[in-house]
């Protein structure tokens, strides 16, 4: 459906998007992830035909879009800045794109009328735009986007405005709504929870450039890079060198999975394979802060050698800060990393 090939955007000397390759299948919900001026959004404006590309081609179900305006490429669009009609009602703001495109009256009432219903919002065609909730609000932008059918749904930081339970239920809502609709999404957000609840797959970006492709699940377990894994929130991460079914590194020896790729690298410990037992075992660590996650306590731990380390600890098990402990390494939360990018 959507194809960038080597798609480029250049803001004088600085390179929002580098040569990117992407493509989006029919029904796909794709979900672009990366920190703040990594270029999603120059991105999507690249796709809409809102920004010229320096490189590179935008396709959509194989035509070349270039020279062909916004409103022709039947995308729809929902940014995090794309405000709502403040003095029109509900039921006006959601025939917007039907009433641009020439739809009869009869057919624009009942269209809204399926929309509000699809969006949770049923009958609230005369409602005041203004005495919404911000969630409100954001399903009525959500069916105005949805409502010319377009063959593309783009989505610019669509939730972040909201507060989290919210955003963690709505995303929820959404891809079931998308699934059932069938509809084809390129979304992207800085938040990895967002990303990965709405995503079929994850495209990871790093200045302009794309750092990791994968389903939520293996850019989770299999984080490309020294860089994603830290993204992801993962901050045990080292360089090493490894040598069979050991890693060298600033923490001493470390054990890895067989066929881990072999010589220099970098090495992620996920905090649920630091294994905490008496001192005087493995490396020597003494207790720092300890922050309950609801599951479990994550445990900053100080080595006697090497980076801070985080564990995971369960709730019962969690030792008191201070204390002096051994830590060990599970060798199935140790991933060696395969790209240096
Ligand atoms: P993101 O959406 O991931 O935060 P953007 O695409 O907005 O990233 O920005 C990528 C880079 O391009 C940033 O360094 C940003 O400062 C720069 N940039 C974006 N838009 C413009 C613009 N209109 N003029 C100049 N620089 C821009
Ligand atoms: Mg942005």
């Amino acid at each position: 459906m959507l194809t960038l090939e080597s798609a480029t955007v250049r803001f004088g000397e600085r390179v929002a998007v580098d040569g990117v390759d992407l493509e989006v299948a029919d029904h796909e919900i794709v979900c672009v992830l990366g920190p703040s001026g990594s270029g999603k959004s120059s991105l999507l404006r690249l796709v809409a035909g809102l920004q010229e590309p320096d490189g590179g081609r935008v396709l959509l179900d194989g035509a070349d879009q270039d020279g062909v305006p916004v409103h022709r490429r039947g995308l729809g669009l929902m940014f995090q800045d794309h405000q709502l009609f403040p003095h029109r009602d509900v039921g006006a703001n959601v025939a917007f794109g039907l009433r641009m495109h020439g739809v009869g009256r009869d057919e624009q009432d009942r269209r809204v009328a399926e929309l509000l219903d699809l969006v949770g919002l049923p009958g609230a065609e005369r409602r005041a735009v203004a005495a919404l909730s911000g969630g409100e609000q954001q399903r009525v932008a959500l069916a105005r986007a949805l409502a010319p059918r377009p063959r593309l749904l783009m989505l610019d930081e669509p939730l972040g405005q909201l507060d989290r339970s919210l955003r963690e239920r709505l995303v929820v809502e959404l891809r079931a709504l998308f699934g059932r609709l069938g509809t084809t999404v390129l979304a992207v957000t800085h938040d990895q929870g967002e990303a990965f609840a709405l995503a079929d797959r994850v495209v990871v970006m790093r200045e302009g450039r794309v750092a990791q492709v994968g389903t939520p699940l293996e850019v989770w377990q299999r984080p490309a890079s020294a860089f994603v894994a830290r993204f992801l929130g993962f901050d045990n991460v080292v360089e090493a060198t490894v040598d069979g079914e050991r890693a060298l590194t600033d923490w001493g020896e470390v054990p890895v999975p067989a066929g881990s790729r072999q010589g220099a690298c970098d090495l992620l410990v996920r905090p649920a394979g630091v294994r905490i037992g008496g001192p005087g075992k493995g490396l020597g660590c003494v207790v720092g802060a300890r922050t309950f996650r609801g599951s479990h306590v994550a445990v900053t731990l100080r080595p006697e050698h090497g980076p801070v380390l985080e564990a995971e600890c369960s709730l019962r098990g969690t030792p008191d800060e201070g204390e002096r402990i051994g830590v060990t390494f599970d060798p199935s939360e140790c991933v060696v990393l395969p790209a240096l990018f």
